[in-house]
C-alpha cells in the first residue's frame, strides 16, 4: 500500500498525518500529535464514520427547514439511506433543540433538532 496523506480532524491543529500499511498488515501512523490521529486513521481506513448534519423539511411557509444532525457518528455508506428518509419527512410540530425528531433513523442512531422551531398552523406548506 503506497502511504496515504490524510489531516487528523479531531481537533483544530489538523496533524497531516501520513498512514501506510506493514509487511504484517498492520497500520503505521506518522504525523499525529496525540494517540488519537492513529484512532482517527484507523477508522478512516477501516470503518469511516460521520455525523450526518442536515436540515429537515419543517412544514412551514415562514421557515422551511429546521437543522438537524445524528445523535452518533454513522458509517459512511449508510449516510444516502438515511438521507433518503430524511428527504420524505414532514416534521408539522414544534420542537426544541435536542428533540428527537425521528427515532431509530439508523439502529440504535435517532435524528435530532439543532434548533428551537415553532410550528404555526397558519403558515403550513402546502
Ligand atoms: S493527532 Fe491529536 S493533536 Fe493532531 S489533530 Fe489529531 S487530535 Fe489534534
Amino acid at each position: 500500500m503506497r502511504p496515504i496523506e490524510m489531516i487528523c480532524i479531531n481537533c483544530p491543529l489538523g496533524c497531516q498525518l501520513t498512514v501506510s500499511r506493514k509487511a504484517d498488515g498492520a497500520l503505521e501512523v506518522s504525523g499525529n500529535n496525540c494517540v488519537r490521529g492513529i484512532e482517527y486513521a484507523h477508522t478512516e481506513l477501516e470503518n469511516p464514520l460521520r455525523r450526518v448534519t442536515t436540515t429537515v423539511n419543517s412544514g412551514s411557509m415562514k421557515v422551511p427547514r429546521v437543522s438537524v444532525k445524528s445523535s452518533e457518528s454513522v458509517p459512511v455508506e449508510e449516510i444516502f439511506l438515511i438521507m433518503e428518509r430524511i428527504e420524505g419527512f414532514r416534521l408539522n410540530r414544534s420542537c426544541k433543540c435536542g428533540d428527537i425528531l425521528i427515532d431509530h433513523i439508523s439502529g440504535d442512531i435517532d435524528l435530532i433538532a439543532t434548533q428551537d422551531f415553532t410550528f404555526s398552523e397558519g403558515e403550513v406548506k402546502i
